[in-house]
């Protein structure tokens, strides 16, 4: 971020610009919408800029800006549109030490006004480092058509009564009550009676948010998703944006944790300082204390919260200090990872059924009933078994399984750097060493890249092909 975006106070500050054409008019359009004292160096200004003198809204010079007009002013504006005169207009900000705008330069001004969508006191200003002004205006655009145009009006009227307000008490209880002036109450007594049903509604809502006992902590058990955040579901999104604290996963990306409501206190559970990570027992006590505190906890997990995710102990937890939970469902990463490579978890004819089998628990590496699994054409997604990969080789080969069984290794499925490395049962674990495959993998066992299963030769038995970027 090369420009730091502000909101900087301009009540009777001085601004100055130089020009008097189209782009001095445009600039001056917007700073007539603050408070600022506007004085335009100008010896041919438009009718506008005149009309706006005789109006009061700017004090016009019919001349060049000059040295002794520069000390104590906040900012100045080069918008002659001509390179000489902009450029000593920045000479002289810059021997003054005031912060200078040229028009349409980036390259030469200390700083850039935003595109801006206007609720006073509500504005958003919209800025791409001269990267990308397409993106800023249908930014803009969007924006527009999304903001109640009456936004400012309730942001006026509830700034009146932000003291009143301070009768409850912070935290929840406070942002509850402004949460149903803003989407609830407020906005259906401004569409239905208008601006002066405002302040009655208010004084109602307030009675009413006093009376209501202080809302108890609650705990939400939420399905990250398997990392693109365009997976996650719009109940979690919504239960980030409302959360107090967020526990989260190693594996939660940090594009998804920004998710969460900018105030929400995050807990990485998959660390515990630069230390290991908490024990079970820890993250529970953490979970509960927090919820006894009246805090709204989403525990975001990766993939699906049911998932070798530890659910029901966390679930007890809650139930034994008497806490009310919910759990959101989140789409688990065997079904990204087959989406990656372009398969069916199931498909029929091949397969109507698929395990979900995790590489190790509790006691090492995870027995599993193998005789089964070794069958033709069986089809399993296997989470947590990089490791356990050459246990789980040799017991499937001893049980029966054919060498040449496909088996399709899918690294930071939905991530960007998502990567599919297609093998055999037989190269698994060699596939395995020798590949890079540092970040969380699903393999897929019985299953090959679409690409692969359906060329017109068959596979090799001992094969292994990087697909860095299967389409
Ligand atoms: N609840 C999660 C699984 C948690 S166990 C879910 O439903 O997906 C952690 C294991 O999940 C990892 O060891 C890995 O096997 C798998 N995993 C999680 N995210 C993954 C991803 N983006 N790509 C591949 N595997 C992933």
């Amino acid at each position: 971020m090369q420009h730091f975006p502000i909101f900087l106070d301009l009540k009777g500050r001085t601004v100055l610009l130089s020009g008097g054409g189209e782009a001095a008019m445009a600039k001056l359009r917007l700073l007539m919408k603050t408070e600022a004292h506007l004085v335009v160096f100008a010896p041919e200004p438009s009718d506008e800029i005149v009309a706006w003198a005789a109006q009061g809204l700017l004090a016009l010079h019919p001349r060049a800006l000059a040295p002794a007009d520069l000390p104590g002013a906040a900012l100045v504006y080069a918008a002659d549109e001509d390179a000489a005169r902009d450029t000593r207009t920045a000479e002289l900000a810059r021997a003054a030490g005031v912060l200078l705008n040229v028009v349409d330069d980036l390259q030469n001004s200390q700083f850039i006004t935003p595109a801006i969508v206007d609720r006073d006191p509500v504005c958003v200003a919209i800025g791409t480092e001269g990267a990308a002004p397409v993106l800023a205006r249908a930014i803009k655009r969007d924006l527009e058509e999304r903001l109640n145009p009456r936004l400012g009006l309730m942001a006026r009227i509830g700034k009146a009564f932000r003291a009143a307000a301070e009768a409850l008490p912070e935290g929840r209880p406070r942002r509850d009550f402004w949460s149903d002036y803003y989407f609830g109450e407020g906005l259906v007594a401004l569409d239905a009676e208008g601006e002066t049903a405002l302040p009655a509604a208010l004084d109602r809502m307030l009675d009413r948010h006093l009376a209501s006992e202080t809302s108890a902590g609650r705990v939400a058990l939420v399905g990250a998703g398997p990392g693109d955040p365009e997976l996650l579901t719009l109940k979690a999104r919504r239960l980030l944006d409302t959360a107090d604290v967020v526990i989260h996963d190693r594996l939660v990306p940090q594009e998804i944790l920004e998710l969460a409501r900018r105030e929400a206190i995050l807990v990485d559970a998959g660390k515990q300082g630069f230390g290991p990570a908490m024990t079970q027992e820890e993250i529970n006590t953490l979970i509960v204390r927090h919820a006894q505190d009246g805090h709204h906890v989403v525990r975001l997990k990766s993939g699906d919260p049911g998932v070798f995710g530890r659910l029901d102990e966390e679930l007890d937890a809650c139930d034994a200090a008497g806490i009310e939970w919910q759990i959101v469902p989140g789409l688990t990463s065997a079904a990204a990872a087959a989406a990656g490579i372009g398969q069916g978890l199931t498909r029929r004819g091949r397969n109507s059924a698929v395990r979900l089998l995790t590489g190790h628990d509790v006691k090492g590496f995870a027995e599993h009933d193998w005789r089964a699994l070794a069958r033709p054409g069986e089809v399993a997604a296997l989470y947590m078994a990089k490791r356990g990969a050459r246990f789980l080789q040799g017991r499937l080969l001893m049980h029966g399984a054919a060498p040449e069984t496909p088996v399709t290794i899918v690294e930071n499925a939905s991530r960007p750097d998502e990567q599919v490395i297609a093998t055999t049962l037989a190269a698994l674990p060699a596939t395995l060493e020798s590949g890079d495959v540092a970040g969380p993998a699903i393999l897929l066992y019985g299953l090959a890249p679409r690409a692969r299963a359906t060329a017109a030769a068959p596979a090799p038995a001992r094969s292994e092909t990087t697909l860095k970027e299967f389409a």
